[in-house]
């Protein structure tokens, strides 16, 4: 694919209209995910925008609980849910919204192509993400991409996909929406390197030995971010930053060794550019998703919103510091994936959601996390220019692994 292209769409397509203070036109929208941390504060954002964002499709996968105060407070056309039990409350409640609901796991990609919406926020959690961002792509859908895992997994053809379909993807993680922001008006070609910033976790000061003890409660303890329990373990062995690091590869088409990673404490400067001048801009703000949430989804317009003013004299410094490989091994094991290609990314994708959730579980130590998604990197099957298909065995083979790994 022809990366000016790329470029081209990334940055100035859908600008037919140029930048106003607020939304130019009402934006249908359908969320993947509604019931997790970024899809409730998608619904946040929304709420603020009542006329100029309307929610018309939903997915909660199992939470039917909190689908059904979504649906009476939000009145989506559609709505879906994965398993066909204990519905006899939801389907209530839709008598009243003239809401359809939709259930099986099959049918979910109705909601990323469901007609009447402009974009679809891909916020569902780890690989079952990937297939529905996929479907919206070739249904036209602008995406507003919070699910990493679907350029971790399938970068180089989810990103020739939505070329081809002249579709906009906008990225939802802080960090490369910052970047994003960074990158309007400026040319690709004269970054000298991107500076991915990382919180460093709940165990940024932890020394090695104490870090093999670690109890799940206190992974889960992140110092400024509230997120979903993947993530939050993410965010603790770093895997996170790796994780984000492939999807900068992907979604800014910037070599490997162009990106860096600086340890950021209070997670306030959320991702830097430096250019080849030696400028550098950076994208500051508090700790709160629902920002760049609403950036992407009022993409390209701004508009203004009540969330918490910023007070320099609160954060009068900000500290910065290299992370420690030693400690934190997933962010090597990213590079390493990336510079081998083809499916490895997959392999270590897979392994990494099977052993977190073996943490969670309390299966496995924390320390355990990123041995078993090198050793599955050593052993899964390497494919070099792998098709979605010989993903989705990846997946599966590299989940087996895994697995035997942890037994
Ligand atoms: P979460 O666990 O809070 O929510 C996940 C959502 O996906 C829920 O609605 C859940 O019901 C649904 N879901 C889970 N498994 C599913 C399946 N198999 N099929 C269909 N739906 C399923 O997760 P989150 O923290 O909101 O993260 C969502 C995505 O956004 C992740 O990829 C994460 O890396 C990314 N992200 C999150 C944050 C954050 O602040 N939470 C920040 C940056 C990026
Ligand atoms: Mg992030």
């Amino acid at each position: 694919m022809d990366r000016q292209l790329i470029l081209r769409y990334l940055l100035n397509s859908n600008r037919s209209h140029t930048s106003h203070q607020n939304i130019t036109d009402m934006k249908h929208i359908s969320i993947l995910g509604s019931t997790g941390s970024i899809g409730t504060q998608a619904l946040d954002v929304i709420r603020q925008f009542p006329g100029k964002l309307k929610v018309v499709a939903l997915s909660g996968h199992t939470n039917i609980n909190l689908l059904i105060e979504q649906v009476r407070e939000f009145k989506p056309e559609i709505v879906h849910v994965s398993e066909d039990k204990n519905l006899e409350d939801l389907k209530n409640a839709i008598k009243t919204s003239g809401t359809k609901l939709i259930t099986g796991k099959e049918e979910l990609i109705n909601i990323a192509t469901y007609p009447k919406s402009d974009m679809v926020l891909s916020a569902i959690v780890g690989f079952a993400g990937l297939i529905p961002t996929i479907e919206a792509i070739k249904a036209g859908k602008d995406i507003a991409l919070a699910n990493k895992e679907t350029l971790v997994v399938a970068g180089d053809l989810v990103m020739d996909l939505a070329a081809k379909h002249n579709v906009n993807i906008i990225p939802v993680d802080s960090e490369h929406s910052a970047i994003f922001q960074c990158m309007q008006g400026e040319d690709y070609d004269m970054v000298r390197r991107i500076i991915l910033t990382a919180s460093g976790g709940p165990f940024r000061t932890t020394d090695l030995k104490k870090l093999q003890k670690v109890s799940v409660k206190d992974a889960l303890n992140h110092p400024n971010w509230s997120m979903g329990n993947k993530i939050t373990i993410d965010s603790a062995t770093m895997m996170n930053k790796g994780l984000e690091v492939i999807e900068a590869y992907h979604l800014f088409k910037i070599p490997p060794f162009k990106i860096e990673v600086i340890v950021h404490p209070e997670s306030i400067v959320h991702s830097l550019v430096e250019f080849k001048d030696r400028s550098i801009k950076a994208q500051l703000g508090l700790p709160d998703m629902r920002v760049p949430i609403q950036y992407a989804l009022t993409y390209p317009d701004r508009a203004k919103n009540t969330f918490e003013e910023f007070s320099f004299t609160k954060y009068a410094a900000l500290h910065f510091e290299q992370p420690d490989i030693k400690r934190f091994p997933a962010l090597d094991i990213a590079f390493e994936a990336i510079r081998r290609g083809g499916n490895t990314p997959c392999i270590i994708n897979a392994a990494n959601e099977i052993a977190v959730n073996a943490f969670l579980k309390e299966k496995i130590r924390f320390m355990q996390i990123p041995k078993i998604v090198e050793e599955t990197m050593e052993s899964a099957t390497p494919c070099v220019n792998p098709s979605i298909n010989d993903l989705l065995e990846t997946d599966i083979e590299s989940r087996k692994i895994a697995e035997e790994l942890i037994k």
